[in-house]
């Protein structure tokens, strides 16, 4: 059995600027709309394997808390970036850019590849499906535009 929520459809987006250091192109700051779709997979018992609702909100938590920021991969390896109380800058190639710190979100990723971000919110929600005992994975999808996107698959972890 498996239930899934349509980002586009659903409502769960947020726009975000970002720059991936090591495209020509993309590594100018720039920004998307992005949608995350969900798939949880587990044994349905009597009527529910989770209520729509209750997963809604579980992602919308995770997404909130990047919509309408910067993101800036917090990973060593494709950039540099320092944090001081009122500015994050950020440093690749011969490009350096400096954000007010409120507008930063801190992605723990080493870039904001859709690739990555899907891994990094589908983590996110699995931590929150732990408690929901019949859910055995997930596949969060994130998209920067209908029909464009990266998917990753997460097992949960009951413990
Ligand atoms: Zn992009």
């Amino acid at each position: 059995m498996f239930l899934r929520i349509d980002g586009w459809e659903s409502n769960l987006r947020f726009s975000a600027a970002h720059f991936i250091p090591s495209h020509d192109k993309c590594s100018r700051l720039h920004g998307h709309d992005y949608a995350v779709s969900v798939t949880v997979y587990g044994d349905q018992e009597k009527e529910f394997l989770i209520d729509f609702l209750e997963l809604k909100n579980i992602i919308n938590r995770v997404i909130a808390q990047m919509d309408h920021r910067v993101l800036v991969p917090s990973r060593p390896g494709l950039l540099e970036y320092t944090m001081d109380d009122v500015s994050c800058t950020v440093s690749y190639g011969h490009k350096k850019m400096v954000f007010s710190k409120e507008d930063v979100f801190l992605l723990d990723a080493q870039s904001s590849s859709s690739e990555e971000m899907s891994s990094y919110i589908g983590q996110r929600i699995a931590e929150s499906l732990r408690k929901y005992p019949k859910i055995r994975r997930l596949e969060t999808c994130i998209e920067e535009g209908p029909g464009m996107g990266a998917c990753a698959e997460i097992s949960i972890n009951h413990e």
